[in-house]
């Protein structure tokens, strides 16, 4: 059974098709990159499997749960993580416990508990930082972080949900192409021990080609290919569409 299943999904924002009745597949341990244009429907396909937006038509299922027009919260109850989505307290915090807090958060959601204690929960998170290559900064406050950190700081807190799916749109936006290909690369490292699906975005087509196991690209809404680098790569719809004039990637790319 496919982790998630989106299917027929159409949003639209008054007369604008966002999303027009799309339809993909995400296999257990699958690290699918969902590329498009700007405005081609991406962040609202997103925000539908999220729970911020509900879908006009279609479903959206988790396993065989159907969770199309749910609340955000019941949707991550069920193992949909989001990253990068920094909380308003983060920096007045220290980096640990902020993933502490995430593990506390998680351990209410999942168990029904709540444990004042959060020092419990502090080898775990050390743990976690050590995973994403940031245990010495565990104890600064989490605003001296530099952009980059943030980000891996971010991740070690969608990781300590225990998620079966995580979602990313654009995750590296605003960062350097080296930061750009390191962040991804540690993502799927992370995901595929852990055997979580992810759905992503990425602008850097070096970036989507060198990581991603399958690749679904939007334009205006709607889905024009579903296939792994070679076959998206040599897809004239795909150059034509996204790209306009039928340049290769590599003469778009950086
Ligand atoms: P992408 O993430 O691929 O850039 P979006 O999903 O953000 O694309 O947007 C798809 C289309 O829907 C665009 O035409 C955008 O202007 C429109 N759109 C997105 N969100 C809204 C909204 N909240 N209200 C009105 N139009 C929206
Ligand atoms: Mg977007």
């Amino acid at each position: 059974m496919s982790v998630l299943s989106v299917r027929s999904l159409s949003k639209t924002f008054g007369g604008v098709h966002a999303v027009n009745d799309v339809s993909f597949d995400i296999g257990k341990g699958e690290f699918l990159a969902l590329i498009g244009p700007n405005g081609a429907g991406k962040s609202t396909t997103f925000n539908m499997i999220n729970g911020q937006l509900t879908p006009d038509s279609g479903d959206i299922l988790i396993g065989d749960k159907s969770i199309a027009g749910m609340a955000p919260r019941d949707i991550w109850r069920l193992g949909v993580g989001r990253t990068f989505q920094v909380a308003a307290t983060f920096g007045s915090m220290t980096v640990v416990e902020n993933v502490q807090m995430a593990l506390i958060s998680h351990a209410r959601g999942i168990l029904g508990l709540w444990r004042p204690a959060a020092s419990l929960h502090r080898e775990r998170a050390l743990e976690l930082l050590a995973q994403v290559g940031m245990a010495d900064a565990a104890d600064r406050p989490s605003r001296e972080l530099a952009y980059g950190d943030v980000k891996r700081i971010e991740l070690a807190i969608a990781l300590a949900n225990d998620p079966q799916l995580l979602l990313m749109d654009e995750p590296t936006a605003g960062m350097a192409p080296r930061e750009r290909n390191d962040l991804i690369k540690l993502v799927k490292a992370l995901v595929v021990e852990r055997g979580i699906s992810v759905l992503f975005t990425e602008h850097s087509m070096d970036v989507v080609f060198s990581y991603a196991d399958r690749i679904i690209v939007l334009a205006r809404g709607r889905l024009i290919a579903d296939g792994n680098a070679a076959a998206i790569r040599d897809n004239a719809k795909v150059r034509e569409v996204y790209f306009g004039t039928g340049k290769t990637f590599q003469e778009t790319a950086s």
